[in-house]
């Protein structure tokens, strides 16, 4: 599970650990990783680790994957969870910002799916998902961003019908606002308190609430569980009805 020290992705291994799974916490920073790992609940047999990558770097990438199934024997599950933004109006965003997202979303993505498939391909089994994002239908300041998670649909139907025939699902999981690290820092960047960025995002919402990383985790158990097996290539919408 990549950017999994917090937020969704720490949500995510939780949940799976709670399921009975190994987890490994994969995020930039191994002592953050570490940390959030020690924190699962696992027992038994069951091992929780951390591990630091960044997700755009292949090297670093087939090295983690590698760790992984050394410490935990296999992979049954990946989650591409790694994410940040550098939101901008079109006309004000640099090269940087462009790339840096593509960079973490797309390229990561790609990366750590290239690397997992072979094990999973060789099992005759595995899950993977991908985090989309509402955005990915348009979002202002955030060309980057809903390039690269539309993006992630795409790749993630390539996926489904490359890997199915190898007993590989792959999903998506598009989330509306859920309350993280991320959403209180595009917060304080607009100039706004998180709890009352929150208070607007509810209002917007067709549920009338924020979503938690635990909406998601428990998509994502969902999809990634054996009663999700004719379930592949789709993106599903955790959004509250934001943008039905
Ligand atoms: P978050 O709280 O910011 O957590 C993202 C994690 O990814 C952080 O721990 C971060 O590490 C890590 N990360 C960033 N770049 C990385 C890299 N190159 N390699 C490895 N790890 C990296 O974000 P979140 O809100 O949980 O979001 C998780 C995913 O859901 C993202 O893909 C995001 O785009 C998507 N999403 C979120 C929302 C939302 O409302 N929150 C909505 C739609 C989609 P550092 O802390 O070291 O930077």
């Amino acid at each position: 599970m990549t950017g999994a020290a917090r937020g969704i992705g720490a949500a995510t291994a939780r949940r799976f650990a709670e399921e009975g799974a190994s987890v490994a916490v994969l995020d930039l920073d191994e002592a953050e990783a570490a940390k959030t790992a020690a924190t699962l609940p696992v027992d038994g047999d069951e091992k929780a680790i951390g591990i630091g990558v960044d997700v755009a770097d292949a090297a670093a990438v087939e090295a983690a994957v590698t760790r992984v199934v050394e410490e935990l024997g296999k992979v049954d599950v990946l989650v591409n969870n790694a994410g940040i933004t550098r939101d901008n109006l079109l006309f004000k965003m640099t090269e940087d910002d462009w790339d840096s997202v593509i960079n973490v979303h797309l390229r990561g993505a790609f990366l750590m799916t290239r690397a997992v498939q072979k094990h999973m391909v060789e099992a005759k089994f595995g899950k993977i998902l991908n985090l989309s994002s509402v955005s990915a239908l348009g979002n202002r300041g955030q060309a980057n961003y809903s390039a690269a998670k539309m993006g992630i649909q795409g790749f993630t139907r390539t996926l489904a019908l490359e890997l199915g025939p190898f007993g590989i699902n792959a999903n998506a999981i598009a989330p509306g606002f859920i309350v993280t690290e991320m959403t209180d820092a595009t917060a304080r960047r607009v100039g706004v308190e998180p709890e009352a960025y929150r208070e607007a995002a509810a209002a917007a919402t067709p549920v009338r609430r924020v979503g938690w990383p635990e909406d998601i985790a428990a998509a994502a158990a969902y999809l990634c569980s054996d009663e999700a097996s004719y379930v592949t290539g789709q993106t599903l919408y955790v959004d509250g009805g934001a943008k039905v």
